[in-house]
């Protein structure tokens, strides 16, 4: 495996954070690490770079970090919030005069056919999004030079994948994990995990839940991700975590 660079475009949950409307001491806060677009993650080789999940922030995430190419986008799952921003891809295609990659389970290809319908059809309206689908299972892949292993989870009844990357693993929009999938992530140097709030979620792991989690799997450096307005001040909570736990936020980076 080469070395890889993960950066997070977002840290929040589905509805970002602030939230709309809201006035709570989170959404009203001046620390930037309080400003949480929805949950993705950009990883880089020297010579492949891809990103986990197309939020409703897409656009802005790639203006954002200046982005000018993308190989590929892989997908955990088809909820609204992971998949929203695909039909920005459009600009890409434009430059790279070519489809995008598209790696995703069979319940997201359903979903983006469903939703994002018009990128599917036989006869396609000039400059709609530019797709090339790629069916992924169980069974480890490449993007290029980076080899994928995916990790099935759950999200209450729904199986999400979560990724491995060498060292590193990646899994968001989770609240139970079988045995024989936590036996992929045993030996990964990072995680990072989703933890929504601090109080009970049928489909997210709580705080709670996610330090266990981490301290049952042996991982020795962790980030939370997929944040609620609820979990807190950012600097207040982080404060509280156990040595080798963070929580996120938008923009940290880290090499693999
Ligand atoms: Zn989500
Ligand atoms: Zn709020
Ligand atoms: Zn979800």
């Amino acid at each position: 495996m080469p070395p890889i660079r993960i950066t997070f475009l977002g840290t929040g949950t589905s509805s970002g954070v602030p939230m709309i409307a809201c006035d709570c001491a989170v959404c009203l806060s001046s620390d930037p690490r309080d400003n949480r677009l929805r949950s993705s993650v950009m990883v880089e080789s020297a010579g492949t770079r891809f990103v986990i999940d197309t939020t409703p922030d897409f656009r802005y995430q790639m203006l954002r970090l200046k982005i000018r190419h993308m190989d590929a986008l892989l997908f955990t799952h088809p909820h609204k919030d992971h998949i929203a921003g695909l039909d920005d891809v459009r600009a890409f295609n434009f430059f790279s005069q070519k489809p995008m990659d598209v790696y995703a389970n069979y319940l997201t290809e359903e979903a983006l056919r469903r939703d994002f319908y018009y990128a599917f059809s036989d006869t396609k309206y000039p400059g709609v999004p530019e797709l090339e689908l790629h069916l992924i299972d169980k069974s480890p892949f490449m993007i290029g030079d980076i080899t994928v292993i995916p990790i099935e989870v759950w999200h209450l009844r729904m199986p999400v994948m979560g990724f491995r990357i060498g060292d590193f693993t990646y899994i968001t929009d989770a609240n139970r994990i079988e045995d024989s999938e936590k036996e992929k992530i045993r030996g990964s140097s990072i995680i990072v995990l989703n933890a929504l709030r601090k109080e009970k979620h049928i489909s997210h792991f709580n705080l709670r839940e996610a330090i266990d989690l981490v301290k049952e799997l042996g991982v020795p450096k962790a980030y939370f991700t997929h944040i609620s307005h609820q979990l807190g001040l950012h600097q207040e909570i982080n404060a509280e975590l156990p040595e080798g736990i963070e929580l996120s936020y938008d923009g940290l980076t880290f090499s693999v």
